[in-house]
C-alpha cells in the first residue's frame, strides 16, 4: 500500500521545522571571549562550533592558564618561581611537571641563542624595577653588582626528583620570555582534545592556531608596525602554528627624556638597543615566544643567523631604522603593505 502524498509532505513539514528550529537555538558559529592571565590580555576565537561547546572549551582553557600563572608566575606568592628564587643557593625545590618542562625549553633556547635568552634575568628585571611602580634607569654599579646572578648555566634541574635548583643565593628565575607561548601550547592542546575544528588564542602578541579558518581561506597574521600602532609592518600567511612577536614598543617608561622598554640585554644589564621588534614563526609557541625575545637581543645579523640555521622556524625582523628583513623560508606567505 502507498503512503498518501499528504502524509510524506506533512512529515517533511514536520522534520524542516525541526531542523529550524534546532539550528536557531544551537547555531553554529564562532565564538570568542576575552580574560587576563600572566598579566596580560588573553583572547580565545573558537570557530564553526556549537555555543555550549565553544563555552565548555574556552572555560576549560581559562581554567587550565589560571592554573598554569598560578605555578608559573613570580608575582604569585606559593607558585614554584617563587618557591625556587626564595631558596636559591639553598635547597632544591620540588615542582609541578610543567615548571620542569618550561624550564628546561627555556634552557635549551639560551644553549641555541649563546645566552642572549636567559631565564635567569630576574634580578636584573626586578633592578629595573619591571613589574613593579618603581620603573628605574640603575646605575652601572647597581647592574655590575648582579649581573653574576644572571647564569642559565646554574640552574639545575633534576627530572627524577622534579626538583630545580639555583646554584647562587639571590639567583632569580623569570619565565616571562616563555610562558605566555606555553598557555598558548595548552590552549591548543585543550582544543584539539575536545575535537575543536579551528582555534585562534591570542596572549598579548603570542598567537596560537589550529585548525582550518571556516572559510577555507589562510589565516592571516597582521604583524604591528613598531613605530605606528595603526599601521602593518607585515601580513603573514598561516595554515597552522604559533606566531609571536617581541617589540621594543610594548612595555616601556620614560626617563630624562630617554625611553626604556623591558627586553634586557643578559650580558650587559640594559635593554638590548638595536631592533624595533621581532616576529617568530614556529610549530610551538613556547619556541616562537623565546625565539622572539632572543633574537631581539642578538640583532639582525647574528638573529637572522640563529633563524637560518633552524628548521621549520621564520622570522621577521625590524630594525631601528624601520628596515624589514625576512628570513629565506618565508617566501609568498609575507606581504609587505607598501606606504601609500
Ligand atoms: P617578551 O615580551 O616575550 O619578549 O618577553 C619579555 C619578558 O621576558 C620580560 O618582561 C622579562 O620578564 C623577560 N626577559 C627580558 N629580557 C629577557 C632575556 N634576555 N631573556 C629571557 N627573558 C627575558
Ligand atoms: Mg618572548
Amino acid at each position: 500500500m502507498k503512503t498518501p502524498f499528504y502524509k510524506i509532505a506533512v512529515l517533511l513539514i514536520l522534520i524542516i521545522s525541526l531542523s529550524i528550529y534546532f539550528l536557531k537555538r544551537c547555531p553554529i558559529e564562532d565564538y570568542k571571549q576575552t580574560a587576563f592571565f600572566m598579566d596580560t590580555r588573553v583572547d580565545v576565537a573558537v570557530y564553526n562550533t556549537s555555543k555550549k561547546q565553544a563555552e565548555t572549551v574556552i572555560q576549560a582553557i581559562f581554567d587550565e592558564m589560571q592554573r598554569l600563572e598560578n605555578i608559573l608566575s613570580k608575582h604569585v606568592s606559593g607558585s614554584d618561581v617563587n618557591r625556587i628564587n626564595e631558596a636559591a643557593g639553598r635547597v632544591p625545590v620540588t615542582v609541578e611537571p610543567e615548571t620542569i618542562l618550561v624550564t628546561s625549553r627555556a634552557l635549551e633556547i639560551a644553549e641555541l641563542s649563546s645566552g642572549a635568552f636567559d631565564p635567569t634575568v630576574g634580578p636584573l628585571v626586578e633592578l629595573w624595577g619591571w613589574g613593579t611602580e618603581k620603573l628605574k634607569v640603575p646605575s652601572a654599579e647597581e647592574i655590575d653588582a648582579v649581573l653574576p646572578l644572571v647564569n642559565y648555566k646554574a640552574v639545575k634541574i633534576d627530572k627524577d626528583n622534579s626538583t630545580i635548583f639555583l646554584a647562587e643565593p639571590g639567583m632569580k628565575l623569570d619565565l616571562g620570555g616563555i610562558a605566555k607561548g606555553f598557555i598558548v601550547d595548552r590552549g591548543r592542546e585543550i582544543a584539539q582534545q575536545f575535537s575543536v575544528k579551528a582555534l585562534f588564542v591570542n596572549a598579548g602578541g603570542d598567537i596560537g592556531i589550529m585548525g582550518k579558518k571556516p572559510s577555507g581561506e589562510k589565516w592571516r597574521v597582521a604583524v604591528q608596525s613598531p613605530r605606528d600602532p595603526q599601521k602593518w609592518a607585515a601580513i603573514l600567511e598561516i595554515e597552522e602554528g604559533c606566531v609571536a612577536t617581541s617589540g621594543d614598543y610594548e612595555r616601556i617608561f620614560e626617563e630624562g627624556g630617554e625611553i626604556y622598554h623591558h627586553i634586557l640585554d643578559p650580558e650587559k644589564g640594559i635593554p638590548a638597543g638595536e631592533l624595533a621588534s621581532v616576529t617568530i614563526v614556529a610549530s610551538e609557541s613556547m619556541l616562537s615566544d623565546a625565539l622572539s625575545t632572543a633574537v631581539f637581543v642578538l640583532g639582525k645579523d647574528k638573529g637572522m643567523q640563529l633563524l637560518e640555521n633552524l628548521e621549520g622556524v621564520e622570522g621577521i625582523v625590524i630594525d631601528k631604522q624601520g628596515e624589514i628583513h625576512v628570513s629565506s623560508g618565508l617566501g609568498d606567505r609575507i606581504e609587505i603593505p607598501q606606504d601609500e
